[in-house]
């Protein structure tokens, strides 16, 4: 045990959630590191025993504690709450979500050598749900691209490429039909990559041709920078390169926190059946730990999931094995306890 030890917010989250949890929790506590877990719970439970699905009480224990790891929460379509995650992202200033999608042995899917980061601005563009009825037969969403933002996040997308020594950089838009919109986030991204000329390559695609470029030749690719709504579907697209949602984490950052959790959501249909696959729960874990600086602890986390995925005789439904969630948190947890 570290003699350092870190005070977490812990959401289970719904549907799958728990169960992911439980399995990701047991993996983190196999390294080296200590943990004081702040249970919060939110999402559905809460709905109707405090009357919200995100209670203040759970923004309030992640600003104390500044970082938090995530299940999924559902998120009731067409009812009164907006969602969770996105109600987080904008009050605790989540504004870059990182989600890293990388080919890992034993996983099967079309493709080899995949490595992208996805960087998408997390605050605002249609994503932040401002819309309205315009009378009985139509709706208005209204779609806010400002320079700040758009900076603010290609210098993360930037930052990011140098301090991981990735290569390049690429802008994805749609500003040749929304020239006001798009073309302010093309054209911060272009400033901000004039700072960093030499050091790291810029380009950008248009994003109906990127989802192209991407199931053609994915290895041509390596950094993405994009608008929250077509960060949200490109890194789905993305997830799907290297074997599903299952396998695909992610890191919600911001300047005084910062929240872990999967791309996916909480598929309640295999809710309770000790089904899902918690590798995406585990590897956001390991982008905590690289977080706090614990780099050692992440690359073991890291080396752990990679190693039994590659194994295959320990593996959930999505990857061809029969292992439940629970008994593939546990292999995880036991190889970190093997690796030196
Ligand atoms: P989903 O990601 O929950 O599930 C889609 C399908 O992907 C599942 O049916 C399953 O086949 C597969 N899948 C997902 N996670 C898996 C895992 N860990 N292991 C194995 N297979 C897995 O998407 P959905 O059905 O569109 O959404 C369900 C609910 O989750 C909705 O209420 C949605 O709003 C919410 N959601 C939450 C988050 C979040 O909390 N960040 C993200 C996306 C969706």
């Amino acid at each position: 045990m570290n003699w350092l030890s870190y005070a977490v917010t812990l959401i289970p989250g719904d549907g799958i959630g728990p169960e992911l949890a439980a399995a990701a929790r047991q993996v983190l506590e196999a390294t080296s590191i200590g943990f004081e877990w702040d249970v919060q719970v939110a999402g559905e439970a809460t709905i109707a025993s405090e009357g919200t699905p995100l209670p203040d009480r759970v923004i309030e224990s992640i600003r104390a504690n500044g970082v938090a790891i995530k299940g999924p929460i559902t998120t009731p379509i067409g009812s009164g709450f907006r969602s969770v995650n996105v109600g987080l992202r904008q009050a605790l200033e989540l504004y870059a979500n990182v989600r890293p999608a990388r080919t890992m042995q034993g996983v099967e899917t079309r493709y080899e050598d995949v490595d992208l980061i996805i960087v998408r601005e997390n605050t605002e563009d249609l994503y932040a749900g401002i819309e309205h009825r315009v009378g009985p037969d139509a709706a208005e969403s209204i779609k806010i691209i400002t320079r700040a933002a758009s900076q603010r996040i290609a210098r993360y997308a930037f930052e990011y490429a140098v301090n991981n020594g990735r290569r390049k950089v690429t802008a994805v838009h749609k500003a040749n039909i929304m020239k006001l919109s798009d073309g302010l986030f093309l054209e911060s991204c272009q400033q901000v990559a004039a700072g960093y000329a030499g050091r790291v390559e810029f380009e950008d695609r248009i994003v109906d041709n990127m989802c192209m470029q991407l199931v053609q030749k994915p290895e041509l690719y390596d950094v993405l920078v994009l608008p929250n709504l077509y960060g949200d579907i490109v890194s789905d697209l993305a997830a799907g390169l290297v074997g599903g949602l299952g396998v695909a984490p992610g890191a919600n950052i911001g300047e005084k926190a910062a929240v872990f959790e999967p791309v996916h959501g909480s598929a309640p249909k295999y809710a309770g059946l000790n089904k899902a696959n918690p590798t995406a729960l585990i590897l956001s874990g390991a982008l905590m730990l690289r977080h706090l600086g614990e780099t050692d602890a992440a690359d073991a986390v890291e080396t752990a999931v990679r190693g039994v995925i590659a194994e295959g005789t320990t593996v959930t439904y999505d990857l061809g094995g029969s292992a439940g969630t629970r008994e593939f948190g546990e292999a995880v947890a036991a190889r970190i306890g093997t690796l030196g």
